[in-house]
């Protein structure tokens, strides 16, 4: 017998698997990854996912349990304990900047910034040394 916390996850689970609609190939949850996988490839803006999200509403069938916005898709995955973490990477990929190494300021395999060089400063850049 299953404890109570795994049929929690197993009914989570089932709930984001539902297709998004009738005879729907795609589920709450897998449009909720590809979002998020999106989000992080190509760098997109919460704004213009939020503005793709629309489109999707607006060509699906009404009965549809389509997220509303990315906000929404970010919930459905961390309801399944699965977090949302930006984990920074080397600019050829050589590591992660994760645990241990969060605070490094170059790749410790072979010394390339941590950060992009940039001319103008901003809240969100840090000068590269
Ligand atoms: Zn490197």
């Amino acid at each position: 017998m299953l404890c109570q916390c795994y049929q929690k996850f197993y009914y989570i689970l089932a709930f984001a698997h539902q297709p998004i609609y009738d005879g729907a190939t795609e589920s709450k949850l897998s449009i909720a990854i590809t979002l998020l996988g999106t989000r992080t490839n190509w760098h997109t803006t919460e704004k213009s996912l939020d503005y793709f999200i629309k489109m999707l509403l607006d060509v699906a069938p009404t009965e549809n349990c389509i997220l509303k916005t990315l906000y929404e898709a970010k919930k459905v995955v961390s309801t399944l304990g699965l977090k949302v973490v930006k984990i920074d990477l080397c600019e050829v990929g050589c590591m992660l900047y994760y645990k241990d190494d969060i605070e490094l300021n170059e790749c410790k395999f072979y010394g390339h910034p941590s950060y992009l060089p940039s001319k103008v400063k901003t809240k969100h850049t840090k000068e590269c040394k």
